[in-house]
């Protein structure tokens, strides 16, 4: 059996760390927002390349909270066009809708499953405001084109890098960008949990009001915040674990690099690796199949053989029941096409496969071995 992910494989190596930490944590008799989780800021944001990092609750928090900062500094209006990949997962779209602002989904490049620089001009009108680009599967979104984009319109760039962790831009930066901890996530906590990184001090400080009731001072609520905050203990995982993440992507671009040389089968399409190797972290290895019923053969194929597949996403946002037209009047998905062939045919055609540090090498061939037989 070669599951997707087995998470608790994924933290055994650590086991011991782990309790380490659980347990001074115990003992502090301080749990949200204290020591651990100011170190555990510093050094992530330090890593990241920003100069400020604010733990919240979880990724979609993360997202929402640093757009809604945004709008509380008056650098965006409720109303404001935000343009975001339509192959996203729904957290990067909800977040923009819970902000107040409105989702204009763009065509994925085929290439590269991420936000096609190519088509943001046709979007793009007098009400957009920002670009939300997503590192989808752990690559990079095009950030050169996207950040030339940006500045000749005049509108503000933020990142959901709750895929990327420790993917390297070339010194690209953007207002904001937004981690998840999600246990499943290249670096996961034990539970939710998520960052907001930022160069912009007065961004940070709001979202960190943001997320504490809107306050900073007790009992005087500046904002109508909400309450998303990082756990302690959370934190003290997430900094024993940190110094690893670089290794362990190190590991899943070696099977990457097996995949890609080693899959060799008409049936199969697989993925592309960067002209600079460090722009992606794998988060999820994903193939694609000529049509529905292949994948679903593929996936069944594989099943048989005991290897664990996933697919990421069956449904895209703009097919979701959460936005079936007229749900909402104020807080609307904009589809300027109501149509997104590419995203709709991904999500007919794409398969994940495992890619977890944790594959042995016995496990890389059994899966490369049994993709190679599909069909035959
Ligand atoms: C996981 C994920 C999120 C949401 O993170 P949570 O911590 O689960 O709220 C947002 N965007 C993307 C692309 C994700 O993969």
């Amino acid at each position: 059996m070669i599951p997707f992910l087995d998470l608790k494989q994924v933290n055994a190596p650590y086991m011991n760390v782990l309790k380490e930490a659980a347990a001074a944590v115990v003992e502090s008799g301080w749990y949200i927002r204290g020591s651990y989780c100011e170190r555990f800021e510093k050094k992530f944001a330090a890593y990241c390349g920003y100069a400020h990092g604010v733990g919240v609750g979880n990724g979609l928090d993360a997202l929402t909270l640093m757009l809604r900062a945004e709008i509380e500094l008056g650098r965006l209006a409720l109303g404001d066009e935000i343009l975001v990949p339509a192959n996203t997962y729904i957290a990067t779209v909800l977040a923009i809708n819970a902000a107040g602002l409105v989702p204009v989904l763009v065509e994925p490049d085929e290439r590269t499953f991420n936000i096609d620089p190519a088509k943001l001009a046709a979007v793009c009108s007098e009400k957009t405001r920002g670009i939300l680009a997503v590192h989808l599967y752990g690559r990079l979104a095009d950030m050169p084109a996207i950040s030339a984009f940006a500045k000749a319109r005049n509108l503000l760039v933020f990142e959901d890098a709750a895929q990327s962790h420790g993917a390297k831009s070339a010194a690209i930066k953007s207002a904001a960008v937004a981690y998840s901890f999600y246990p499943t996530k290249n670096l996961g906590a034990l539970g939710d949990a998520g960052m907001v990184v930022t160069d912009d001090a007065d961004l940070a400080r709001v979202v960190r009001m943001l997320g504490n009731y809107g306050s900073e001072q007790k009992y005087v609520n500046k904002y109508r915040g909400v309450n998303s905050r990082l756990d302690e203990i959370q934190a003290a995982f997430l900094l024993s674990k940190l110094p690893h993440l670089d290794a362990w992507n190190e590991r899943r671009r070696a099977i990457v690099a097996r995949y890609c040389r080693e899959i060799n089968n008409s049936l199969i399409r697989l993925p592309e690796i960067p002209a600079d190797p460090r722009e992606h972290v794998w988060h999820v290895f994903t193939l694609r199949t000529p049509d529905g019923k292949t994948r679903e053969a593929l996936q069944k194929h594989l099943e048989t053989r005991g290897i664990g597949t996933l697919i990421f996403y069956p449904i895209p946002p703009h097919l979701q029941q959460a936005y079936a037209a007229g749900a909402e009047s104020e807080s609307f998905l904009l589809p300027v096409d109501p149509k997104f062939p590419i995203a709709e045919k991904m999500a007919e055609t794409v398969l994940s496969i495992p890619v977890s540090q944790v594959l042995t090498d016995d496990e890389v061939t059994e899966v490369i071995g049994a993709l190679n037989e599909f069909g035959r």
